[in-house]
């Protein structure tokens, strides 16, 4: 009798905190899948450990792309696929534009024009003729600052882009209305995971970003969890066949003197690898690099970076550029999947795609790899596999707008700060300056000025954010060490 007793309390508990769908992690992957099952009727809870979009996810080069670069390793299916991943988000997602990109040729480089002209022309066949034709420019049509003794002009192609930011692109899959129930928490720890045969669930020990505890049941677990998966896995005794391979990439952000739109992509005259000058609101991104690392653990920005980056732009500049003229760096870990034996040479060798390896005994699910691009058709694959049936068709363009605020950074148009804190769960300066805005990439030393000249502004946001006032003075003080530390980092 007791035992009954248990077991319908236990079931009558388990009705109210039950979920379809557990995701851990927020970054593009987990918060498409949210995006995914909660369209489609699905309970989801999206449990992630720091600010929703604070790993990879907020350090791409936001190019929404089919891929060109994989024709080189002759992928011809995946570039088709992400060309037409591409061309779905341009087409339906206000969050994406088209963007021209131009293939620039060095004088003595390495790939001669014929054959990028093919390589092109069978890019935008393998995109159905979506996008427009290719054209040649001149050396006068690139950036003002190019030495154009070195260039002999290029070839124009379309591409998508992000129109606000990656973190901003993820952040507001997670922030439109659903009437599943769904729900996604940042800054909240998984503590315990159990298997429950009787009921045929998960039960989940969380604790939020308050430290209040909550045990939910959940059905399905998927860990997106991207560089941190296997470790995740690890720690909850899941093994897979697949793991990751982690390879750095830093961006060098720079000032966009000319105002350039375009973007132009340059041999780096070796590996057949290209880097990208990529105008970016009041930026330039220059980059990415491409380093294998043995851990994540490596991640920040180091001085061989740096040297690297500058090394590689000055030796196409008419005026060298110095430390000085960085306003702000940018850097996170590719997870690209390798499988058990798999060997190469070059992170480059290997493929830009995503998996979904399952556990086969239990519903828990690993996502390895993938991108911005095509991770809107990947989420509906995954989606598929896991329930079974085709998922509904996401409702793009659903996010509420936030209202402006110009009160900073000279009148600079920004989201309200107490809307941002109420709806899209800003905790502190970081995740407002870093990832709600761009403030923090596009103003030096991560939006303080190099002259410190926008303290008052961070000061009040500061205590805009936080209801006391000891609060917002230690996130103040911690955000501003910080920044300075980790400059400090590469610049000295
Ligand atoms: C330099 C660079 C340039 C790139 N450029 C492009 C590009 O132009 N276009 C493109 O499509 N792709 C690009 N990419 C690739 C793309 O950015 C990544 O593939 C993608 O962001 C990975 O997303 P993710 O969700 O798998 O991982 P992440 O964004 O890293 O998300 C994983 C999340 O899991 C959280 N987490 C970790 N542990 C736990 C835990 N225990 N519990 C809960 N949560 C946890 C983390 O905090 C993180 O937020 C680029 C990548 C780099 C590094």
């Amino acid at each position: 009798m007791q035992i009954k007793n248990a077991h319908l309390a236990l079931v009558e508990q388990q009705k109210t905190n039950e979920y379809d769908l557990l995701i851990l992690g927020g970054g593009i992957n987990g918060s498409m899948l949210y995006r995914v099952a909660s369209d489609s009727s699905k309970k989801v809870i999206l449990i992630e450990k720091k600010d929703f979009s604070s790993g990879t996810s907020q350090a791409s080069g936001m190019m929404v792309w089919g891929g060109i670069l994989y024709l080189k390793n002759l992928e011809f299916n995946l570039v088709r696929k992400f060309c037409k991943a591409r061309d779905n988000l341009i087409k339906h997602s206000n969050g994406v534009y088209k963007r021209r990109f131009n293939y620039t040729f060095l004088k003595n480089g390495e790939r001669s024009s014929l054959v990028m002209k093919i390589g092109l022309a069978l890019y935008r066949l393998l995109g159905s003729f979506r996008r427009s034709a290719t054209k040649s420019i001149t050396n006068k049509q690139l950036p003002s600052e190019w030495d154009k003794s070195r260039f002999n002009g290029g070839l124009s192609y379309e591409e998508g882009f992000l129109k606000e930011s990656d973190s901003q692109f993820t952040i507001n899959l997670l922030h439109t209305k659903n009437t599943s129930g769904s729900k996604a928490h940042n800054y909240s720890v998984v503590q315990e995971i159990k298997w429950l045969d009787e009921l045929k669930c998960f039960k989940v020990h969380f604790s939020d970003h308050q430290n209040q505890n909550h045990t939910i049941y959940v059905k399905t677990i998927v860990n997106a969890c991207g560089v941190w998966a296997e470790g995740v896995n690890e720690k909850f005794g899941f093994k897979t066949k697949a793991s990751h391979h982690f390879s750095k990439g830093v961006y060098l952000l720079l000032k966009n003197t000319d105002k350039q739109q375009d973007a132009f992509v340059v041999d780096m005259e070796k590996n057949g690898d290209t880097l990208c000058w990529v105008p970016w609101g009041e930026t330039v991104m220059w980059g990415p690099t491409e380093t294998s690392i043995g851990s994540v653990d490596e991640l920040p920005v180091t001085q061989d970076d740096v040297e690297f980056l500058l090394g590689k732009l000055n030796s196409k500049l008419e005026h060298k550029i110095s430390h000085q003229d960085i306003i702000n760096v940018r850097t996170g870990i590719r997870p690209l999947v390798k499988f058990n034996g798999q060997e190469f040479k070059n992170s480059l060798e290997l493929s830009r795609k995503a998996i979904l390896e399952s556990d086969p005994k239990l519903p828990w699910h690993t996502i390895f790899g993938g991108k911005i691009s095509g991770g809107l058709e990947f989420s509906n694959k995954a989606y598929r596999s896991i329930f079974g049936k085709k998922p509904n068709q996401i409702q793009h363009n659903s996010t509420p707008a936030a209202p402006v605020t110009r009160d900073f950074f000279n009148g600079t148009a920004l989201p309200d700060v107490a809307w941002t804190v109420k709806n899209t769960q800003v905790r502190c300066l970081e995740d407002y300056l870093r990832r709600r805005t761009n403030i923090a990439q596009w103003i030096p030393v991560g939006g303080l000025g190099f002259k410190n000249e926008y303290l008052p502004d961070l000061k009040k946001i500061s205590e805009l954010i936080h209801e006391s006032s000891t609060d917002a003075k230690i996130d103040f003080e911690r955000y501003i060490d910080l920044q300075k530390k980790e400059r400090y980092k590469w610049e000295n």
